[in-house]
């Protein structure tokens, strides 16, 4: 079942961690946060990615 995923920006700090787990949902945006690629995925990375995310910022539900 899909999953919506989003990014805090206000917590984000831009390490690019998520980004590497999960390339295919999490980018690094021009304002060099992190940004969702989708609004719903399937791609269980992101749970990973949200779960090593120093700070918390990706938000999956
Ligand atoms: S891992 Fe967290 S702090 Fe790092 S870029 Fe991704 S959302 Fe931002």
């Amino acid at each position: 079942m899909a999953k919506k995923v989003s990014v805090n920006k206000d917590l984000c700090i831009g390490c690019g961690l998520c980004t590497t787990i999960a390339p295919d949902v999490l980018a690094i945006g021009d304002d060099g946060l992190a940004g969702a690629l989708v609004s719903e995925t399937t791609d269980e990375a992101v749970e990973e990615a949200a779960a090593s995310c120093p700070v918390a910022a990706i938000v999956v539900e």
